[in-house]
């Protein structure tokens, strides 16, 4: 029995592991790498169709995106998730499918007027429908037997509507061990969804460590913070602009305006139109308030007894086409658009941004964490123009950001958790998190909770029954140029050899100066030839 770490290894996203037990081969999650990359993920040390069955954790693209890729190259097996991880794989899967295809034909069309090479999607809409064929709904609490040996049990993580950390239970030479992988795990007192369910424990773990090294502060006032923003921008007569993303946090938000709403928390502005401009954005909603009474927390429920929809109300309007998009921004009437993407990169909030940045009077309001080099983080760091569509944006709205809202538990959570288990296990790997982090809550968990943590390396192999490494994969930080394994270790060779060279010019000093000359000749005619 062993896992095989092939992806989230010291960075947070492209979530893959393989669990190699009685006999099957399983993987847990099997995303998607976004952002910058900073570790090598070695390829599947198998053929795809060798793959008994996918788990997957929940539907974030970091975890499931890569899973049309698997079907396309011969996955047949089975996909296990939960009944609102299946439903919302399918619209995310398909809009990650539409973006393959449209990249690669960008990318074509490109190299065609360049004379350069055809490549083609990473996977196309036709192989996520492939993989979405492949799916079982599951649901938290029951034991599913899947394979000889091998059984799981889904438990709510909190972190996304049908997230879930999944138990595996493999038998195997007449003994039974148990192996839980946490998957994303939530923060708590967010709106719609259960805060994480707290685990019994298993002899193998696997934990994420986003904000393994961080505290989210006391609990935030959402509703508090939105309203003052959008009281001060509807009185200034603009438009509040809010970048967000499709699934979850949108939702969260239509949650926050309908209580404010409801609660009559805005004066002077009586039924202001709130947009919800993306079509995925909308599709997502609309699974969120599709009766998934499984998934929602006591508030939720409790609305919905009293005939309350929670992400519903006066003066919420959707729009799907580019027509509906487009109209949002010929009315003048002061209003609230929701948009994605999250972070400003893509996607029609770059219209709604164009139509607003310029305006003092309206505000550009961030909900969620906004990486390096986004046009959001620009934004937020206080840039007075922007490109967009080829044109300079002056910056003149209001730039607002809404803190303590975060998908994620916190280094306090997540140690709660660990130490929720009256069954103790006997290894932990820390995953998900970036560099340091793994390894300072790694440290964190031998520390506090007397475990035996590591934070492990893509393309690391730990034996399970003999308790040791098989390898430990790789730990040098990735070129920015990317670059394959195989090129990368050859490349490796060439700098040994750089090395040595240093070393046999350092020998050779005192030679005499004609031999030295000699020597520098050859070594510059060398660098002459490759310098390019
Ligand atoms: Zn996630």
């Amino acid at each position: 029995m062993k896992l095989t770490f092939l992806g989230a290894g010291h960075e947070v996203t492209g979530s893959r592991t393989l669990l190699t037990a009685a006999g099957h081969n399983i993987l847990i999650d099997y995303g998607m790498e976004q952002g910058a990359d900073l570790y090598e993920n070695p390829p599947l040390p198998l053929a795809a169709g060798e793959i008994d069955c996918v788990l997957l954790t929940h539907a974030h693209i970091d975890h499931s995106g890569m899973i049309p890729r698997l079907a396309k190259e011969g996955f047949r097996g089975p996909i296990y998730a939960t009944e609102a991880t299946t439903k919302l794989s399918e619209i995310m899967l398909l809009d990650s499918a539409h973006i393959q295809e449209s990249e690669a034909q960008w990318r074509n069309r490109k190299a065609q007027r360049a004379g350069g090479e055809i490549i083609e999607p990473v996977y196309t809409v036709n192989d996520a429908q492939a993989a979405l064929r492949l799916f079982r709904p599951c649901t938290y609490g029951p034991t599913y037997p899947i394979l000889d040996g091998i059984s799981i049990s889904f438990q709510d993580a909190g972190h996304l509507l049908g997230s879930a950390s999944i138990t595996v239970t493999v038998t195997e030479d007449g003994s039974t061990e148990t192996l839980l992988f946490s998957g994303d795990l939530g923060n708590v007192h967010r709106p719609l969804i259960r805060d994480p369910q707290m685990p019994v424990g298993a002899d193998f773990v696997v934990i994420e460590s986003t904000y393994g090294d961080r505290l989210h502060g006391p609990r935030a006032d959402y509703a508090g913070q939105l309203t003052r923003v959008l009281q001060d921008t509807l009185d200034r007569g603009g438009n509040l602009v809010i970048p967000a993303f499709s699934v979850g946090r949108t939702q969260e938000l239509l949650f926050l305006l309908r209580e404010i709403k409801q609660n009559g928390r805005i004066h002077g502005h009586d039924g202001f139109p709130v947009y919800v401009d993306s079509p995925l954005s909308v599709e997502a909603t609309n699974i969120y308030s599709g009766g998934m009474m499984e998934y929602y927390d006591d508030e939720t429920l409790d609305l919905l007894s009293r005939g309350i929809d929670p992400i519903h109300f006066p003066g919420l309007r959707t729009s799907t086409t580019s027509q509906e998009s487009m109209a949002i921004n010929l009315d003048p009437e002061p209003k609230v658009i929701l948009s994605a993407s999250g972070m400003c990169e893509a996607g029609r909030i770059r219209h709604h941004l164009k139509h607003n940045l310029w305006r003092p009077q309206s505000t550009i309001l961030f909900v969620g964490y906004q990486s390096e080099g986004t046009l959001g983080r620009k934004l937020l760091d206080g840039a007075k123009s922007v490109k967009l569509f080829g044109e300079e944006i002056q910056v003149n709205a209001k730039i607002e950001q809404m803190d303590g809202i975060s998908g994620h538990a916190d280094q306090s959570m997540l140690l709660n958790w660990m130490a929720a288990m009256t069954h103790k296990p006997k290894k932990v790997f820390v995953n998900h998190g970036s560099d340091a982090v793994t390894d300072t809550f790694a440290a964190l968990l031998r520390e506090k909770l007397q475990l035996d943590a590591e934070a492990p390396y893509n393309g690391s192999c730990f034996d399970l029954t003999a308790m040791q490494w098989q390898s430990l994969g790789f730990r040098t930080h990735m070129e920015k140029r990317k670059v394959s394994v195989r090129t990368n270790a050859v490349f490796q060779r060439l700098y040994q050899a750089g090395r040595r060279l240093l070393n046999v010019i350092e020998k050779n000093r005192g030679l005499a100066n004609r031999e030295l000359a000699k020597f520098a000749d050859q070594v510059t005619a060398l660098c002459d030839k490759w310098d390019r």
